[in-house]
């Protein structure tokens, strides 16, 4: 689907030099991570050796991917970067935007009528500017990527935590912000902290009921879902060839929940294999001329300790089926202590719905695993006893299903099937109408990623276990949270003890894989003609103005907006939940900005004074009025301000509302460099105790601003109610070009004077 051989040739002709002079200037063996990063340095061949954890190193991704609902506001900046196309491949895919609730069909035809405005935004955005374009109920952007992009050896970003997912294939995949993949797309480099590697040895063999995604519970369970933080996971050992590229996928997809930057596997014969079934023979043809470099060096694997952070081993010939859950993907229980553990804590042992599929799980392997199951409930005289429900990851995967008969055998039992869409997985599942937030106590068990509270349908009292096809499927048929099916029996419907067989299928499908049509759409090849329409009434959409560049003046006179007391996320900042479907209109979305963080002054949340008038209101309200007044506002926080989610919302919002700084006692880094980018002044104090000194009704007069230079602190002037006054030192970490990103207004405006 129009995947860039000449691309990836290019990247292969590049590797063996590249690789070779990272091991020289390293002086030491290189992990696969190490080869894929270092082969992707912005600047080329590697000139020194990068410490992990600590130097922050540009690179030069090769592709770049994004889902619909962080697209919108992504395209949108891109279109004031002034380029007639993106710098590299792009894809946009329609997913996230469409609700389960009846059935495929009437689903996405119902999404089409509710979204169809950011649909044909994206469309002909991606048209216009060079972006292939999957439509509505093509299939979920990773198991997309998976079939038709992803190469080893290869570096990607997206926008969407399970980017990750493209490790299957020898990647490293990253999740980002919208800014990072603007900053990509316009053909800029791409920032990262040079990761620290866990290796992660997989012995022994998978058999009978134990499936790839018992693997990353299994390393969700020791790693907990803050244990990879910062580190790039590297699976390894006979475990690892032996398992299919699809089973790799999934664990790299959930290295997600454990905080990985992202996860991979070295290139062996399951990924040529797969290569092949998605019809790209020339991939695997290329990269099999370059394979020593697309995987470890042998000492790596040899002797891992030497060379990872951290070492993990697991046995796959010992391990168990594991359900992960309720409310936290690293909460692993073993089947065979399900009974015990479920009745310690309580939780509800009858299963409501089993759900199989998404991002995580939909390949031909899963699918026809779970069929052989399903068809055991007819052959067996068994009943199911859970409602069932399959999402596909691609429509490729569904036409190939359905032609192979599997659609009809879950028919038989009863399942609905969604469509090829994120639906379930990120509670676009209507189950309960308008009453999810009071739903009833229930467990469904699903072959999901997450599993947080509401995550699902909305229903903060849903218990979501988390487990693989196989197991989630036996399960609905049993009903039961506690149904080992290693050891249980059932009862049929002529009153017979039966077992189910141990799941089998296929890898690959034996036919091959089939589809009518897979749902892309490809770009002109000169979009230049293509307008842009975005309605002015529209509340969904919003074409960005470019924000103002700096007058060069000091910026004085600027009142408190907002004294953050303690945590101050993303999250609190510009809140998700119902704001989603505002994410591609910058002035709709800043009416939730800070409405979760806490005011130092009352303890209350969205509820600050205005300065103007002494009255209190809600932050967006009141600084809309001092914006309408032109006066310039200041936010003052705490510690790891602005962690969370790398959404460029949390700073676009308040630098259109007309807020020029952010001073804190330390910033979360990514937020940071957002702020950066959106042309504000992200400060932190020099003195922490200078927190203390803010008060309600300050004013803020910078005093040296007009001489802002890198490693040159600034210096403030702070007016008090009673007219007393304090100047405090402020740190930033701007470089010289950042500083031209806060004068031009933003880093946007300065790329498009670039390119004028
Ligand atoms: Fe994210 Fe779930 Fe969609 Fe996958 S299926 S992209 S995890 S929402």
């Amino acid at each position: 689907m129009a995947f860039d051989i000449d691309m990836i040739k290019k990247v292969y002709s590049e590797v063996a030099e590249r690789v070779d002079a990272a091991r020289e200037i390293t002086g030491k063996p290189l992990t696969l991570a190490e080869k894929i990063l270092y082969s992707h340095l912005w600047d080329g061949k590697a000139e020194k050796a990068f410490t992990r954890g600590k130097d922050y190193v540009d690179f030069a991704p090769d592709r770049v991917a994004c889902q619909d609902a962080t697209a919108q506001m992504a395209l949108l900046q891109f279109m004031h970067a002034g380029k007639p196309k993106v710098a590299v491949p792009t894809t946009v895919h329609c997913d996230h935007l469409i609700q389960a609730k009846v059935g495929a069909e009437a689903d996405l035809k119902r999404a089409n009528e509710n979204s169809n405005e950011v649909f044909d935004f994206l469309e002909s955005v991606s048209n216009k500017y060079g972006i292939g374009f999957w439509k509505p109920g093509a299939g979920i952007i990773h198991q997309v990527v998976l079939e038709n992009y992803a190469f080893p050896g290869g570096m990607m970003i997206g926008t969407d935590s399970h980017t990750v997912n493209a490790g299957g294939l020898g990647m490293v995949a990253i999740g980002v912000g919208g800014a990072d993949a603007v900053d990509v797309m316009a053909g800029m480099p791409w920032e990262l902290k040079f990761p620290k590697l866990i290796g992660v040895k997989l012995t022994g063999k998978l058999s009978g009921w134990t499936a790839p995604k018992d693997v990353i519970l299994k390393v969700a369970d020791i790693l907990t879902v803050k244990g990879g933080t910062g580190a790039i996971i590297e699976y390894f050992g006979e475990g690892a060839t032996s398992m299919s590229c699809t089973g790799k996928g999934t664990i790299c997809n959930m290295g997600a929940e454990v905080g990985a930057t992202t996860s991979t596997f070295g290139y062996d014969e399951s990924m040529d294999r797969y290569l092949r079934a998605t019809d790209r023979a020339d991939v695997a043809d290329a990269a099999n001329k370059v394979k020593e470099y697309l995987t470890a060096d042998p000492e790596v694997y040899a002797n891992p300790e030497q060379y990872f952070d951290q070492v993990i081993e697991i046995n796959l010939s010992e391990l168990e089926p594991h359900l992960n859950g309720p409310f936290t993907p690293d909460l692993a229980t073993p089947i065979s202590k399900m009974s015990e553990v479920a009745k310690e804590n309580d939780w509800p042992l009858n299963v409501e719905v089993g759900l199989i599929g998404s991002c995580t799980n939909s390949s031909y392997e899963d699918i026809s695993r779970a069929a052989s199951l399903a068809q055991q409930v007819s052959d067996k005289k068994l009943k199911t006893k859970s409602k069932f429900t399959i999402t596909p990851g691609s429509e490729q995967v569904r036409y190939t299903i359905e032609r192979d008969g599997y659609i009809d055998t879950f028919d038989k039992i009863g399942a609905t099937v969604f469509a090829n869409a994120c639906g379930p997985c990120i509670g676009m599942w209507d189950r309960y109408g308008d009453n999810a937030a009071d739903g009833p106590r229930n467990t469904i068990v699903h072959s999901f990623n997450r599993n947080f509270a509401k995550r699902a349908d909305g229903n903060p009292n849903t218990l979501a276990f988390v487990g693989s096809p196989e197991l989630v499927t036996a399960i609905a048929i049993s009903g039961r949270l506690d149904f080992n099916p290693l050891t249980d029996t059932l009862i049929n419907e002529e009153g017979e003890e039966v077992r189910l067989d141990e799941p089998r299928g296929y890898e690959l499908p034996p036919e091959g894989f089939a589809v009518e049509d897979a749902g892309y759409i490809a770009p002109l090849e000169d979009g230049t003609g293509v307008e842009i329409k975005v309605s002015s009434d529209s509340e969904r959409l919003q074409l960005l103005e470019p924000f103002d560049p700096w007058d060069g003046k000091n910026i004085t006179g600027a009142k408190l907006l907002l004294k953050a007391y303690g945590k101050c996320t993303t999250d609190h900042i510009s809140m998700a939940g119902p704001w989603l479907r505002f994410r591609g209109h910058l002035d709709n979305i800043s009416n939730n900005c800070f409405i979760g963080a806490v005011n130092a002054f009352n303890k209350q949340t969205n509820f600050v004074k205005n300065q103007l008038n002494g009255e209190y209101g809600g932050v967006p309200d009141v600084q809309r009025v001092y914006k309408a007044e032109g006066i310039p506002t200041v936010v003052v926080g705490d510690h790891n301000y602005g962690e969370g989610s790398s959404r460029e919302h949390a700073a676009m919002e308040p630098r259109h509302l007309g807020v020029r700084a952010v001073i804190v006692k330390s910033f979360a880094r990514i937020h940071e460099t957002n702020l950066k980018k959106q042309g504000m002044l992200g400060l932190t104090f020099d003195n922490e105790n200078d927190y203390d000194l803010i008060q309600e009704d300050d004013t803020f007069n910078f005093i040296d601003l007009n001489e802002f230079a890198p490693d040159k602190p600034l210096h403030i002037e702070v007016v008090h109610a009673d007219g007393s006054k304090d100047t405090i030192k402020v740190n930033h970490t701007y470089n010289a070009q950042q500083i031209e990103w806060f004068k031009a207004g933003s880093a946007l405006n300065l790329i498009k004077r670039q390119n004028a």
